[in-house]
C-alpha cells in the first residue's frame, strides 16, 4: 500500500470495502454461526506458476474455462472451490467470500487437532508458487488486510494451508516469509504457532 492508502475496513456484512469484490457461490452458513479464529495463507497460480489473468477468480467463480489449458482439463474440472481473499501480485485485493461465511478453501485439514479448518478460518491466497518469492506490495496488502481482520474477529493464530494439511498441501512454500508477515501487521508471538523462524519457546496453541 502506499502511504496514501487507508487501513483497510471490514463492513457490517463481513465485506472489506476496499477490496474487489467478486461474489462467489461457493460458500456456505458456518457451523453454529461460528467465529473466524483462524487465518489461512495460501498460494496460488492457475495455470501454475504463471501470473496475471483471472484464472484464479474464474475458478472461484465457476468459470474457469476448463479446455482452455491441459492442467484446468487434468485438474480443475467440476472442482468447487473458493477463499475469502486473493491477492495479486501488484497488491490488489479481492474478495470471494464473506468473512462471516464459511469458504471452501482448506479441505481435509487440522489446527492442532480440530479438523475442519473452513468452519473456523479465513483464507488468502497470494498469487504465486512454491518457487517464486512473493512480491512487496503483496506483503503490504496482506498486513494491512490481517490488521483489520485480527481486529475484527476472534483471530488468534495464522497458519499456512501446509501446516493444518501437512503431507498433502505445501503452500504458501519456502519463500513465504512469516519474519515479514508478523513484524508488518506487529503481532506477538502467540499468533503464529508453527513458526518457529525466531527461536521462540513460549507457544501457548
Ligand atoms: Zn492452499
Amino acid at each position: 500500500m502506499s502511504a496514501a492508502s487507508h487501513p483497510f475496513e471490514v463492513d457490517a456484512q463481513g465485506w472489506v470495502a476496499a477490496a474487489r469484490r467478486l461474489p462467489s457461490p461457493n460458500f456456505e452458513a458456518r457451523p453454529a454461526h461460528a467465529l473466524p479464529t483462524l487465518i489461512v495463507v495460501h498460494n496460488i497460480s492457475l495455470p501454475p506458476d504463471t501470473f496475471g489473468g483471472a484464472s484464479i477468480a474464474d475458478l472461484f467463480l465457476n468459470r474457469l474455462d476448463c479446455d482452455s489449458h491441459p492442467y484446468f482439463d487434468q485438474h480443475l474440472r467440476g472442482v468447487r472451490v473458493s477463499a475469502h481473499f486473493v491477492i495479486h501480485r501488484d497488491g490488489a485485493l479481492e474478495q470471494f467470500v464473506s468473512c462471516d461465511e464459511r469458504a471452501w478453501h482448506a479441505g481435509v485439514s487440522s489446527f492442532f487437532g480440530r479438523e475442519r479448518c473452513n468452519d473456523f478460518s479465513i483464507g488468502i491466497e497470494l498469487e504465486g508458487s512454491d518457487t517464486t518469492a512473493f512480491e512487496s506490495a503483496q506483503y503490504a496488502t496482506l498486513a494491512a488486510l490481517v490488521k483489520v481482520l485480527v481486529t475484527r474477529y476472534p483471530i488468534d493464530a495464522l497458519a499456512g494451508h501446509s501446516d493444518i494439511a501437512p503431507g498433502r498441501k505445501t503452500d504458501p512454500g519456502p519463500h513465504f516469509d512469516w519474519a515479514r508477515l508478523q513484524r508488518d501487521a506487529q503481532l506477538a508471538d502467540p499468533y503464529f504457532p508453527y513458526f518457529r523462524g525466531q527461536g521462540r519457546q513460549d507457544a501457548t496453541l
